[in-house]
């Protein structure tokens, strides 16, 4: 495996976990779980590994999270679980998310199978379109209720961005693989390289009990005077290549990335650890109003990469870049050998549903009155993946009560 496509960060040993989490004030009304939306319940995990229960620490993650050992190294902590942690008001917060790895990498370690098989088995049928983690949470959690769960995938492997996203050093695949394996083993069945379209989704409504959708934001977005050029590459088309040519991807002289939020910070953190001399980034943001995360910021920075922020691109001649401050009267003009812009997803439309600013109108994740529920980037909430499985663990109520209901009547 080439070293760019290794995990960066280092994990803990036993006794840095247990030395961190007893930094733990333990309190009582755990702000940490109260800001976690998948319901991970650190306070829980952190109370049982200080007991040094490490067992006991796993299956409180995994009964509450079957994606956890993926969300223990993406979720950006410091918006949910650290922003709560009361040891913030003493020096810093826990390492929530270090502590969540060393547990899951433990009941790895140990081939725990928390997940349980179901105790019944119903008849009732659901289809799942699409493979995020929106899908694969509800995926594990209707398997478990009894339920015969089939996702349909268009990509060649199940994950979603998690697979084809989220870049190797930060989500190794064999942490995903593992994770995908557990529901698999459940019972789920699942078809690849299998892309629904309109009529089949049809047909889908009429043969199963319940149809989830879980399509994501699958569209990168462009920006006119880029379109269609050969020196230009989308940041998701990008970070897709370098994650899964195995290591071979072409290394250019210097790279322009056009846009300032997590996934140009995937892509100039990926451009430098291939070894792409020369990147700069220009922003449309100025630092005061950045969207990355300060990590992932910091990240880049420590890699040598160019960040100009407060630019938009003004005009663009097949070669040379130009852009203007959005303040100042400053121009400045970039001609480099390859051009990347991470300007955003967009939602693809599909199947006819009735969306919202890029989100599906339901009511409690269903569509009206049908078989037709949501999950993931596309039902209400945080696009992030720990916002995905929040969405999932919701929507799993509420497809159980529908089926239920159907089951009675
Ligand atoms: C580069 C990048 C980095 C990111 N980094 C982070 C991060 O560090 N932390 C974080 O929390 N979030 C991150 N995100 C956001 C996060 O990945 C998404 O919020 C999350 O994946 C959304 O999950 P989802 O369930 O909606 O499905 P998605 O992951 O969007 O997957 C949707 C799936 O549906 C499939 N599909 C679409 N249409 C069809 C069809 N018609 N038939 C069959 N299959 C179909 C697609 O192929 C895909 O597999 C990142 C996103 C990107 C792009
Ligand atoms: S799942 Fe994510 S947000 Fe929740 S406790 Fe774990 S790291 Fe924090």
């Amino acid at each position: 495996m080439k070293d760019y496509l290794k995990e960066a960060e280092e994990a803990y040993t036993p006794l840095l976990a247990i030395e961190e989490a007893s930094r733990c004030l333990l309190c009582l009304d755990a702000p940490c779980s109260k800001n976690c939306p998948a319901g991970t319940d650190p306070a829980r995990f952190i109370r049982a590994l200080r007991f040094l229960n490490e067992k006991g620490a796993a299956e409180v993650i995994r009964e509450n999270n079957a994606l956890g050992a993926i969300c223990a190294r993406v979720c950006p902590q410091e918006k949910y679980c650290k922003l709560g942690c009361s040891r913030s008001g003493i020096d810093k917060p826990i390492e929530i998310g270090k502590i969540q790895r060393y547990i899951t990498d433990f009941e790895a370690n140990l081939k725990m199978e928390i997940l349980r098989k179901p105790e019944v088995e119903l008849k009732q049928k659901v289809a799942i379109i699409g493979s995020g983690p929106g899908g694969l949470e509800l995926a594990a959690l209707l398997r478990m209720k009894g339920y015969q769960v089939t996702i349909f995938e268009k990509d060649e492997k199940l994950g979603g961005y998690l697979r084809y996203g989220i870049p190797s050093y930060r989500l190794p695949n064999d942490v995903l693989d593992l994770e995908i394996k557990r529901i698999l083993d459940l019972g789920v069945k699942n078809l690849v390289n299998h892309p629904v379209d309109d009529d089949e989704f049809k047909k889908l409504k009429e043969e199963y009990d319940a149809v989830v959708v879980g399509t994501g934001y699958e569209l990168a977005k462009t920006l006119p005077m880029f379109e269609d050029d050969p020196h230009v590459e989308l940041a998701t088309q990008f970070l897709k290549r370098a994650k899964n040519e195995g290591g071979d991807i072409d290394v250019y002289s210097d790279t322009l990335v056009i846009g300032g939020g997590d996934v140009a910070m995937d892509v100039v953190t990926t451009l430098k650890r291939i070894g792409t001399p020369r990147v700069i980034d220009v922003v449309y943001e100025e630092f005061n109003e950045f969207r990355a995360s300060q990590k992932e910021l910091n990240e880049a920075r420590a890699l040598n990469v160019s960040i100009i922020d407060g630019y938009v691109p003004m005009s663009y001649d097949g070669k040379v870049v130009t852009f203007k401050h959005r303040h100042l009267p400053s121009v400045i003009s970039i001609e480099p050998k390859h051009i990347i812009l991470a300007v955003g997803q967009v939602v693809r439309p599909q199947f006819d549903l009735d969306y919202n600013l890029g989100e599906v109108v339901t009511n409690n994740y269903r569509v009206g009155d049908s078989n037709v529920f949501v999950v993931g980037d596309i039902a209400k909430g945080d696009k992030t993946v720990v916002g995905a499985v929040k969405t999932a663990k919701e929507a799993a109520y509420f497809i159980d009560s529908y089926l239920t209901k159907a089951r009675e009547k």
